[in-house]
Parts: C-alpha cells; structure tokens; sequence
C-alpha cells in the first residue's frame, strides 16, 4: 500500500530540489536516449538533441515557444522556429523520451523508461509550477479494469493532478 515516492528526489529538503535533480540527471539521460535511439535505428540529430537538452534543464514544463526561446541561436544568428521545436518534440514523444502536459499545453523530460501501457501521473504543483512524475502499478491494474468494464480502449494513460507539493507546503 505504500505507493507514495512524493519527492523522492527531495533528500536534502531544499526548495530546488527537483531542479538540481533534473540537472544532475541530463547527461546520463541525454546518453540513454541516445543509445536508445541508436538501438531503434533511430537518430537524435542536433535540433532534436537541442530540445531534449533544453528540457532537462528545468522540471517546469515548457511550451514549443519556451523552448525555442531558451535555445541559443544557430550559427548565423537563428533562432530555431517553434515549427521546427514542434517537429522535433513529436520525435521525442514518440520515442518516450518526452511528455505533453495537456492542462498546461506544454511539455517535459521523461525521468523514467516506460513499458508499454504504464500509468503515468503528474503531480503539478499550482505554487512553484514543478512537476514530478510519478507510476503507479496499482493505478495501472484499477484503470485496465475500469476501461476493460466499459469496453473501452484507453489511447493514453496520463493522469494530471493539480495541487501543492511538499516543498511549498512545507514553506507555507
Ligand atoms: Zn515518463
Ligand atoms: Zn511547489
């Protein structure tokens, strides 16, 4: 029953802990989704690389124009396009290495690899705009059984839940 990994990350108990978590992670991530890629035939080419990286540099979500903004111009002084930030982040979801929060059309770095028909939850919180994902194999087995009931096949398994999290209130 004890399904709760709130803030696992947040050993030191510091207001950024999830940032600082983030940053520490994105080399080692960036390296797995590239041999991801690799494995799969696939490529992370530069622009796709980019976006990736830019995502791992925050736990806020971010929008294809936040995106764009936040990357350094090319060579040439241009900056990528959000068609171009677009084009790339469906690569990246496609490839799990990416998610899009729908409450907040806007989108995030993947911490964790996924199996296919995983359950994913997203604890955002209203205060601080951080966002911690979470799995859950007791929700996994409860929707399959709830969809299953009503004949029902589920396309996406993400669930958003809006709220505080530990650090804010903490804080308050
Ligand atoms: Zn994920
Ligand atoms: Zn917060």
């Amino acid at each position: 029953m004890d399904d709760h990994h709130h803030h696992t990350s947040g050993r030191d108990g510091h207001d950024c802990a999830h940032a600082h978590d983030h940053a520490a992670r994105a080399p080692e991530a960036l390296a797995r989704a590239e041999d991801d890629c690799r494995a799969r035939g696939e490529r992370l080419t530069p622009v796709r690389r980019r976006v990736l990286e830019a995502l791992y540099r925050t736990h806020r979500p971010l929008s294809a124009y936040d995106i764009a903004e936040s990357l350094p111009p090319e060579e040439g002084g241009k900056r990528l396009s959000a068609v171009s930030v677009y084009r790339a982040l469906d690569f990246l979801m496609a490839q799990g290495f990416v998610h899009r929060l729908e409450s907040r059309n806007a989108f995030i770095a993947c911490p964790s690899h996924h199996a296919p028909g995983d359950v994913i939850v997203f604890l955002i919180c209203d205060r601080c705009g951080g966002v911690d994902e979470r799995q859950s194999d007791e929700l996994r087995g409860a929707l399959g059984r709830l969809a299953e009931a009503n004949g029902f096949e589920p396309r996406s398994r993400i669930i958003e839940v809006a709220g505080a999290c530990a650090h804010c209130r903490e804080a308050a």
